[in-house]
């Protein structure tokens, strides 16, 4: 049996108590930085081992954990913040359990995307979920793409490339397009800001130094 465990994306107590029990009772978790995950294992007193499983290593490794849970190991696997598989590893170790006929249990959870979509009051009965877009190839056809979606579509972005990645947005949205922007969700500087892209363009264009976790919400075509 594999978990997937979702983990919190700041606030260490948006963790369900169903998460805590199974990474007490697992007899491994699979860790994408095995020290991110022992402050949090720390805080709720657990003593599981761990061992790393990351977007390096999850090729190597997923054939030998495939034989460990096929001889009667119970894992969970955990990302730093989130859900795992959502733009983080998970998906390669996921499909080989399914393949293997190896039941995989996801836990619901924290995850930045829905706090943001939420949160943004842009419509989300629908919407198109983008994760990162990619740095240089292909990220004038993707930005292309999302310009025509008619649903609102979420970005995850670093903060020192959120004014450039405003900026491209307007040129393929315009810059009237109603928007948002979410940082550091859950945390003490937690920050949701709305506004047209031009708004938001210009405010965070004014900043010194734009910190912290972000997540982009635009408004549909
Ligand atoms: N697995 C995670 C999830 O379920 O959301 C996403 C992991 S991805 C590597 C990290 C990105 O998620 C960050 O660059 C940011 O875009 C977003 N993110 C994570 N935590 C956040 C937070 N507290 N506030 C805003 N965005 C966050």
């Amino acid at each position: 049996m594999l978990y997937i465990v979702p983990t919190p994306i700041g606030n260490l107590e948006d963790i369900t108590l169903r998460a805590l029990r199974i990474l007490k009772e697992v007899d491994l978790i699979l860790a994408e930085d095995t020290r991110v995950t022992r402050r949090l294992l720390q805080h709720y007193e657990i003593e599981t081992p761990l061992r790393a499983h990351h977007a390096h290593n999850e090729h190597g490794t997923t054939p030998q954990l495939i034989r460990q849970l096929e001889e009667g190991a119970t894992l969970a696997l955990v990302s730093d913040a989130g859900t795992p598989g959502i733009s983080d590893p998970g998906f390669l170790l996921v499909r080989a359990c399914k393949q293997a006929d190896i039941q995989v249990e996801c836990l619901p959870g924290a995850t930045a995307f829905v706090p943001a979509l939420v949160a943004s009051g842009l419509p989300c009965d629908r919407f198109h979920f983008e994760g990162f877009l990619p740095h240089k190839k292909g990220r004038q056809t993707r930005l292309n793409h999302l310009a025509e979606l008619p649903v609102t579509f979420v970005l995850y972005e670093s903060p020192n490339r959120l004014v450039k990645c405003l900026g491209q947005l307007i040129e393929c949205c315009g810059g009237d397009r109603p928007a948002s922007v979410a940082r550091e969700l859950s945390k003490l500087h937690e920050e949701v800001r709305s506004g047209s892209l031009q708004d938001l363009s210009d405010h965070y264009a004014e900043q010194d130094k734009v910190k912290g976790e972000i997540v982009i919400v635009v408004g549909g075509k």
